[in-house]
């Protein structure tokens, strides 16, 4: 009898599906697609690179029984790998693996010194050593894996991060991107592979570093005339983890820099970990060469957290701080916080506060309470300063700065769009809403409002913006 391969790989799924848990079988196994079947070679067609290893690593005895049982002792199974997240899905994923003499790192416009004269190395995070040369990893323990706990939202990052801390440097997840909205857990994953790092090789250099810092330290050394010996330093990293890299949209001398400290190190074998909150399509103003540096390897989204998740994650929280809370309470605060974790956090902290404090039982009446002073009610008119700090936080501004007086274009747009939502959201009149949004007249508001409108008509991104925000401030 002539099988598909189609039927083949089904009859193996159902052998597998049987013998792994379902959440284990949706995530590496039902995004697998047989392509072909001839004599007794099976090829399956997965999502990428790392899923091809996790299957080897986790999977292959299992495979190879569902194999042998289906086809028989000559069973061979062949992988074929799509790229993630690539534009052209017919491009195999290992034509897209970069080699090292590439022209554009050829033509490097900055001096890289070849050894690093570490003695000498200049920077905050040295801890001067007698003889050697040690660096503060900068790592917050309390980030750990084990508390950050897991859901379909999270599984894929998470595991690519157990799988990147169990081989630094030495998967094809170099660099590791980690992208999702604010909130969702991306610090808290940064930090947690490399602490991880750190307990299972003590000898390695690891540093964890916000961009903003990053931009900082560098701008200090320009000054100071000691731009090599930052480079020299970053150098000698063996895993160095950028959290918020979109901050360096805009800054070309930092990207410029950090686009060879990446090549160095991803050149030489060490592992390279960054978080974004947004995914490398959507950064903006961010050289073309670093953004196809952060496709080489993978980009993992953190999603929202689904109801269960958001229950283990409160639970947990509970569990370690030794507090109880009435089953009802918790399901009314997975409820009704559902976008960001930090906010849930910070929901049952305030909760336990006030019932300590007040020497009161935790309620449903207190937690709605509560609640509300977390998550916006929609019957409530949006305040003005509500809207200043939802656009500032979108742009990651302060609501200073986007009042302040400057010409510059992305605040200028900022505090346009404040002006709009606050025009289309509230009942305050023009006058008002310029005195509010940085002491401006009526005339600044209509003009904004028209811009916005304008801007929102022939310019995609921007329109994007007026969604997003629109969305957030709506909720
Ligand atoms: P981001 O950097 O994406 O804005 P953070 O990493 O700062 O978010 O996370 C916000 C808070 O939520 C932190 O206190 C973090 O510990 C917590 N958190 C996020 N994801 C999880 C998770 N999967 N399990 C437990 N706690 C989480
Ligand atoms: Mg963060």
């Amino acid at each position: 009898m002539i099988i598909t391969a189609q039927e083949a790989w089904d009859s193996c799924l159902s052998f597998i599906e049987d013998n792994i848990t379902p959440q284990a079988y949706k995530t590496w196994f039902e995004p697998i697609k047989a392509v072909k079947l001839v004599d007794n070679s099976l090829s399956i067609q997965v999502p990428s690179k790392f899923f091809y290893e996790w299957l080897e690593e986790h999977y292959v005895e299992l495979l190879k029984i569902a194999l042998v049982k289906q086809l028989g002792s000559q069973a061979k199974l062949v992988y074929v790998i799509r790229m993630e997240n690539s534009v052209d899905d017919k491009v195999p994923y290992t034509e897209k693996i970069p080699s090292t003499n590439r022209s554009d790192v050829q033509s490097q416009k900055v001096d890289i010194p070849l050894k690093a004269k570490s003695p000498e190395l200049k920077n905050p995070f040295i801890i001067p050593g007698i003889r050697d040369v040690k660096i503060d990893s900068q790592l917050n323990s309390n980030y750990n894996f084990e508390n950050f706990l897991e859901g379909d939202s999270n599984r894929l990052a998470r595991s690519a991060g157990l799988a990147v801390a169990n081989k630094p440097g030495g998967t094809s997840f170099n660099p590791l991107l980690i992208f999702g909205g604010v909130g969702l857990g991306k610090t808290h994953l940064a930090h947690a592979i490399g602490v991880d790092i750190k307990d299972k090789y003590p000898d390695k250099t690891v540093l964890y570093i916000s961009a903003e810092k990053f931009t900082q330290q560098y701008i200090e050394s320009v000054k100071k005339n000691n731009r090599n010996d930052f480079i020299h330093f970053y150098q000698i990293i063996d895993v160095l983890i950028v959290d918020d890299i979109q901050l360096l949209s805009g800054k070309a001398g930092t990207q410029d820099v950090f686009f060879h400290i990446f090549n160095h190190l991803h050149q030489n074998g060490k592992q390279v970990i960054l978080t974004s909150d947004k995914a490398p399509v959507d950064m903006q103003d961010i050289e073309q060469r670093l953004l196809s540096r952060f496709k080489w390897g993978l980009s993992a989204e953190l999603n929202q957290p689904d109801f269960e998740t958001r229950i283990s994650i409160i639970k947990n929280k509970l569990y370690r701080d030794g507090v109880e809370m009435p089953e009802n309470i918790v399901e009314f605060l997975a409820h009704n916080i559902k976008t960001n974790i930090r906010e849930l956090e910070g929901a049952i902290i305030s909760l336990i506060a006030h019932s300590s404090f007040n020497k009161k039982d935790i309620t449903i009446d207190l937690a709605k309470t509560i609640v509300e002073n977390y998550v916006k009610n929609t019957k409530r008119e949006v305040s003005i300063e509500y809207i200043q700090k939802v656009v500032s936080d979108y742009f990651q501004m302060d609501v200073e700065t986007l009042q302040s007086k400057t010409r510059k274009r992305h605040i200028v747009q900022a505090r346009q769009l404040a002006m709009f939502f606050a025009k289309k959201l509230t009942k305050a009149s023009l006058a008002s809403i310029g005195s509010q949004i940085g002491k401006r007249d009526h005339a600044t508001v209509l003009h904004a409002c028209k811009t916005v409108d304008n801007l929102s008509m022939t310019d995609k991104q921007f329109k994007k913006y007026v969604e997003d925000l629109h969305k957030k401030l709506t909720i």
